[in-house]
């Protein structure tokens, strides 16, 4: 029977639910394998530890690996070829070894879009699952910002992206070259917030375990009144954003949903079979998941 080694590369991973997650989709399957932690900090110098890493998935002795922050964007130049939504995005969460050749793929990007149009609708927004017209404010331009984006641009929304680093929200807009996303600084959310926005998406760390009273929209600033929020993240399952969306009775989702289905879109790449995407979801709801745990 093969045993699928799996596992995720980023820094630092004290608050990772995946090897949770991967386990309920193996099991799932009736597959035997396991998911293990690679946490390896970023360095400017040759990161011999990464080379390591990516050299053991190349060999086979690894079957697949996810990517997390800080590596989505910086893994690039380690890869050898793209699928062509993690080119759209620049970014990638998983990879994949095809004929000896490392394969970076996005699944983010439809994991974000699946979950979004299932939480609208149970949100009762089916008004924003109709093309066009519709307003999102994107906070954050790193790689899970890249992500998102690319699969809300494919589905036809007008974009304001925000970011701490004007540069990097410009960065980011340079790279898709696209007439419906525009960058802006957190200055500017005053203004986005008067023009009105339909969807505000927080892909910033801010709030994340352990530091969870961090808020990606400014604190002095009400949220944009109908606005639907979704906060990537979800350790935390409340974090600061949310509570603040639900006191103002705005309906608001963290990331767990996105979290399940591109894990199980991984797993799909990895072992060629679909993991039941809804028990690697209940596996997390049901785990009394403890913010100090980490
Ligand atoms: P990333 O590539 O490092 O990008 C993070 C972005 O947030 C960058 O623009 C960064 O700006 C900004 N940022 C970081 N700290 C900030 C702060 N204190 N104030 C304002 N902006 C700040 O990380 P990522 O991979 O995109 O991940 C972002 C978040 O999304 C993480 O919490 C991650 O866990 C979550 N996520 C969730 C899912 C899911 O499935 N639910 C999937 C992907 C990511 P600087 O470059 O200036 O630091």
């Amino acid at each position: 029977m093969t045993f699928y080694h799996l596992g995720l590369l980023g820094y630092p991973l004290g608050h990772s639910y995946s090897p949770l997650l991967h386990q309920a989709g193996l099991n799932s399957m009736h597959l035997a394998g396991k998911y293990e932690l690679f946490s390896i900090p970023p360095s400017t110098e040759e990161n011999l530890p990464l080379r390591h890493l990516l050299a053991r998935l190349r060999s086979g002795e690894l079957d697949g690996l996810n990517i997390t922050i800080p590596y989505k964007t910086t893994i690039l130049p380690y890869i050898d070829e793209l699928t062509p939504v993690a080119k759209a995005s620049g970014a990638v969460n998983a990879i994949l070894v095809r004929d000896g050749r490392l394969v970076g793929a996005n699944f983010d990007c439809q994991a974000f879009l699946d979950d979004l149009k299932l939480q609208l609708k149970q949100a009762g927004r089916c008004d924003l699952g109709i093309m066009g017209g519709r307003r999102a404010a994107v906070l954050g331009a790193g790689g899970a910002a890249r992500a998102v984006i690319a699969g809300l641009l494919a589905e036809g929304w007008e974009i304001k992206v925000a970011a701490r680093r004007v540069g990097q929200a410009c960065e980011l807009v340079e790279a898709f070259s696209s007439p419906h996303l525009v960058p802006s600084s957190l200055d500017g959310l005053e203004n986005l917030r008067r023009d009105g926005i339909d969807l505000l998406v927080n892909a910033t760390p801010l709030g994340m375990h352990p530091e969870i009273c961090g808020c990606a929209w400014p604190g002095s600033l009400p949220l944009p009144p109908h606005v639907f929020v979704y906060d990537l993240v979800y350790n935390p399952r409340e974090t600061a954003l949310l509570g603040r969306a639900r006191q103002a009775g705005l309906a608001a989702v963290n990331g767990l949903g996105m979290l399940a289905r591109q894990a199980a879109m991984s797993q799909e790449a990895w072992t060629g079979k679909l993991p039941d995407w809804q028990e690697m979801y209940d596996a997390l709801v049901s785990e009394r998941v403890d913010i100090r745990r980490g």
